[in-house]
């Protein structure tokens, strides 16, 4: 499975989120410490931030493995976020290796990203048809459009970013199920679910890391227990049975 990441908290550069830690969600994608599934993220990969000059999200990805990419090193350090959304892809098979099947999704000011797989996306496409907002992204040639799809429809009704994964989890586990590990972010808040596979909440006086997993050895890496919606705001992390 993928690995995914997402930070809140004072402006940060991308180097120091997504390149800079010992076990850095870019060394993730050739030497994960606690994938299960799958072996390696080379597959695309993306990284999303927030900027005070508009409400969307920048999104920058690419179709070759993050180490490989000489233009996102460059802009890196200079680039710094109070908020930012970033996966690796290990493409499940039977989906294309390509930009558009890489984390994160977005659309208006949404970021998402979808860890796993489902267990039977035809099931779930033809049960859940009429649910799904057809934005570009939940069309892309992968499973985890279809999660995006429906979180965007649930935000688009007036959700919160936590109930819209929680709602997304539910009505794919209801359909056949499957690893359903989501993240997303509306640039104010993140939120996370847990559902086959792990997640770690990091806090310090500088922000909430959320990730697949821990991304230096700091004992301050907690552990989020399975089935749970992590939600992250500027007054804290709560932890919710999903
Ligand atoms: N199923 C998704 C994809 O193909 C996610 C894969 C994963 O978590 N490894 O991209």
């Amino acid at each position: 499975m993928c690995r995914h990441l997402a930070y809140l908290g004072r402006p940060r550069s991308l180097q120091a989120v997504v390149l800079d830690p010992p076990h850095s969600l870019a060394v993730q994608a050739y030497a994960p410490r606690r994938q299960e599934h799958g072996t390696i993220n080379v597959d695309g990969y993306g990284v999303g931030w927030y900027t005070p000059v508009r409400p969307e999200p920048v999104r920058y990805r690419r179709a070759q493995p993050v180490w490989a990419d000489q233009s996102f090193a460059s802009l890196a350090p200079t680039v710094e976020s109070t908020c930012v959304l970033a996966a690796v892809r290990s493409a499940t098979p039977g989906f294309p290796s390509e930009e558009s099947g890489a984390a994160p999704f977005t659309h208006g000011r949404w970021l998402f990203s979808h860890n796993g797989v489902l267990a039977d996306l035809r099931l779930a496409r033809k049960a859940l048809r009429e649910d799904v907002a057809w934005v570009p992204d939940a069309l892309a040639p992968v499973d985890s459009a279809l999660l995006f799809g429906l979180a965007v429809a649930r935000w688009e009704a007036g959700a919160t970013l936590g109930e819209g994964l929680a709602s997304a989890t539910h009505d794919v586990a209801a359909v056949g199920g499957g690893r359903l590990n989501l993240l997303a972010s509306d640039g104010h808040r993140i939120a996370g679910t847990t559902y086959g596979d792990t997640l770690f909440v990091h806090e310090s006086a500088d922000g909430v890391l959320l990730a697949s997993e821990p991304c230096d050895d700091d004992p301050a890496w907690a552990p989020v227990p399975p089935h749970s919606l992590v939600e992250v705001d500027q007054h804290g992390v709560t932890i919710s049975a999903l």
